[in-house]
């Protein structure tokens, strides 16, 4: 793969943008034909997912939160949520559940254009969000589909114990296995599995280069805006596959080529120029005003240098790797590791790590009106990192795929005096340097 930045319908994006797109329609085209074909699906969460067994099984994976995503990037999450809402889900249901209740009730047509057939198996691993338990007992009913739960229990003392490895390996050896076997009618195959955590562990080892890149000033990239184009394939339906591995060495290759330029990160208006600001951000991104959003911040040269939402299906910059030796144990620690499991202290120690490792100017919070996995404790986490940084922080309230909760004047208004806010600060620090 030769990645270079392109211009596709006046907006600049890098090959590995578009490579990841096209995997991503790849997967819904191949959901589409998936029964004809004699294919079982799988519906999972990103956090958690368990990728590699599912691939073990034959399983064509459906990601509820992508399909929401999705149709709030084409505008179409509006009208779903409206539409759940009718049907008696309340304003402060998470949205991406209403998007996906709506869609269902509107003819479940996939971002394809084409019907997204009823999975097989909806395969629950639990972590740390309770809303991914009701989002899948509402739709259990609707499809009438089976469902299986691995239980992951919570790092209520920010480490992972013996004993909750061995829980959850436990329920992978007597009832997801089993189950997955059943339903798929495909016996487990151990080494098939150490095959596939092998392309993930290396992958995983791109994936983290990519994202470390960003401590170089300028940054190659933009670690929120971009990440999630980055994270794209390896948090969905394709970790675990060459394919995929592939595209992981030549986004590094493509990223080491711009810091040896010294070439700050691509955005939809060609290569940042300037980087004036350096950001930590928490919290995902509104996914309906995607481009706008950016835009608010590349107009006035930040770039994110690290966020914790592309930490959200799967933490790999501490060391953690998927482990071909120890496959159970390992999948195991994925899910125990995730980052909706963590507490809050140690979501706090890794973004006072962020702010140092990769020099930031500030710390903001995008925070999500109908999530409250991330949205609980973020006022208390955001006092926590100034006081220990020193550097300033901001709060932006918006919302996933609900485009009734981002007003663009009220966000770009605070974004900018935030924005001024901190180059008065880093102008005041200059000018105590030079004296
Ligand atoms: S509440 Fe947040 S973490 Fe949970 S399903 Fe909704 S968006 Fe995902």
């Amino acid at each position: 793969m030769n990645m270079a930045a392109v211009k596709t319908d006046e907006v600049q994006k890098e090959e590995s943008m578009i490579l990841q797109k096209a995997m991503i329609s790849s997967n819904y085209d191949a959901l589409s034909t998936a029964h004809e074909e004699g294919k079982k699906i799988s519906s999972t969460f990103v956090p958690g997912n368990l990728n590699e067994l599912l691939m073990c099984f034959d399983f064509v994976r459906n990601l509820p939160e992508i399909n929401a995503l999705q149709a709030g990037m084409r505008k179409k999450s509006g009208g779903y949520i409206m539409e759940a809402e009718r049907s008696g889900h309340s304003e402060d249901v998470c949205t991406y559940v209403k998007s996906d209740l709506g869609m269902m009730a509107k003819g479940q047509v996939g971002p394809n254009g084409k019907p997204l057939p009823t999975p097989d198996l909806l395969l629950l691993s639990y972590t740390g969000c309770f809303t991914f338990m009701k989002w899948f007992e509402l739709v259990r009913d609707e499809y009438g589909c089976e469902a299986a739960m691995l239980h992951v229990p919570y790092q209520a003392d920010g480490v992972i114990t013996d004993n909750m490895r061995n829980f959850v390996v436990t329920q992978l050896k007597e009832h997801i296995i089993p189950t997955l076997e059943r339903v798929s009618g495909i016996k487990f195959d151990i080494d098939r599995l150490r095959e596939y955590l092998t392309q993930s562990a290396k992958a995983e080892d791109n994936l983290v280069k990519v994202l470390q890149s960003a401590k170089n000033k300028p940054s190659p990239i933009d670690a929120y805006f971009g990440g999630v184009y980055y994270c794209g394939p390896i948090f969905t339906a394709f970790r675990g596959s060459e394919q995929t591995t592939a595209y992981y060495e030549a986004l590094w290759k493509e990223v080491g080529d711009r810091i040896e330029k010294g070439l700050g990160p691509v955005t939809p208006e060609g290569t940042l120029k300037e980087e004036r600001i350096r950001l930590v951000v928490e919290g995902p991104p509104n996914w309906t005003h995607f481009r706008d959003f950016w835009k608010m911040f590349y107009d006035e040269g930040v770039v994110v240098v690290a966020s914790s939402y592309t930490k959200v299906g799967g933490v790999y910059d501490f060391g953690f790797r998927h482990d071909p030796e120890h496959p159970l144990e390992t999948l195991a620690d994925y899910c125990l590791g995730c980052y909706t499991n963590r507490n809050l202290p140690s979501r706090v120690d890794m973004l006072c790590t962020y702010m140092d490792e990769y020099q930031a100017d500030g710390f903001l919070v995008n925070s999500i009106k109908s999530c409250n996995s991330f949205a609980a404790g973020q006022l208390l986490m955001l006092r926590e990192i100034e006081e220990r940084t020193g550097k300033p922080a901001g709060f932006i309230e918006t919302d996933l795929v609900d485009p009734r909760y981002f007003s663009p004047a009220n966000v770009k208004n605070r974004l900018e005096s935030y924005f001024q806010m901190i180059e008065q600060k880093n102008a005041r620090s200059a000018d105590r340097t030079a004296a």
